[in-house]
């Protein structure tokens, strides 16, 4: 690792990558913040980390869009320099639906956002990190959601099966690049207080499945960032093709 590592978070501007880009921060990290279309929120989050002292760069790429992916590294290497952690956690849902309503555009805009974001992205990791290309090693984690283990029938079936998609990947990269140096690990959070669900079409939905939950409430992206931070850590050493669940017992 660098002296001060360097980490990218995909979709940092808003909900639980922001909350980890300013966990990595604290911890001395330097960070890139990624976001696709909401810039005053993602340089509300770099002026909040340039406020801690740590180095901070705004991208703005999509990560759904193979070329921007790439210029989203290239930006990196230019200007924060050998990357060391790589957050896959930019991701999307749609208007909550039954399966006989969903149409071919919208699933494939969900796998592109979701599952074909996270492959290029680790590609362009792994070819700097892995002691194969020269790297020195590097740690993957991907944002995944429990929704991958439960299905969300009646609401998100397609957004769900994305997510069984990255925990696949989870485990067939770890193995593949074990023996150079990157670890590749996961969390699968449960319902988490953020934006996503206004998207889905029902902003309440923490409020409303609450007393569902185990834990009596849903969790915090501050929460789940932790779980994030954890795995990527030199503390998690040994760990890789793992997956946390962080869903408070649901
Ligand atoms: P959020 O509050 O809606 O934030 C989404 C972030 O992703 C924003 O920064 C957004 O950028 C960015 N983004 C979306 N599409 C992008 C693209 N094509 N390229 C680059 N950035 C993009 O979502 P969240 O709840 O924090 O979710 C983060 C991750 O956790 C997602 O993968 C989600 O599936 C997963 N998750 C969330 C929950 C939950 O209950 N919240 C549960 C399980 C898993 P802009 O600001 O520019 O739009």
């Amino acid at each position: 690792m660098n002296s001060m590592p360097i980490v990218v978070i995909t979709g940092s501007s808003r909900g639980i990558g922001a909350a980890t880009a300013r966990l990595f921060a604290k911890n001395g990290y330097a960070v890139c913040i990624n976001y696709r279309a909401n810039e005053e929120a993602a340089l509300e989050v770099q002026k909040e980390i340039k406020k801690l002292g740590a180095r901070c760069i705004v991208v703005q790429a999509d990560v759904s869009r193979e070329d921007e992916v790439v210029r989203l590294f290239e930006a990196v290497d230019k200007k924060l320099g050998r990357l060391d952690v790589l957050i896959n956690n930019a991701g999307i849902l749609m208007q909550q639906s039954r399966l006989e309503d969903l149409d071919a555009e919208r699933i494939n805009k969900l796998l592109i956002t979701n599952v074909t974001s996270c492959f290029i992205c680790s590609r362009e990791a792994v070819k700097r990190m892995s002691t194969k290309h020269s790297g020195e090693g590097g740690a993957i984690v991907n944002v995944s959601s429990v929704a991958a283990t439960l299905g969300a029938p009646n609401e998100y079936t397609d957004y769900a099966a994305t997510k069984g998609a990255i925990d696949t990947l989870t485990r067939g990269l770890a193995v593949e690049v074990a023996g150079e140096g990157i670890r590749v690990n996961g969390v699968r959070p449960g319902i988490i207080d953020t934006e996503i669900h206004a998207d889905g079409g029902e902003p309440g939905r923490v409020h409303r499945l609450a007393s569902a939950i185990p834990i009596q409430r849903g969790g915090t992206a501050e929460e789940v960032a932790q779980g994030i931070y954890w795995l990527a850590s030199n503390e998690a050493s040994y760990a890789t093709g793992a997956i946390i669940d962080l869903t408070g017992g649901r």
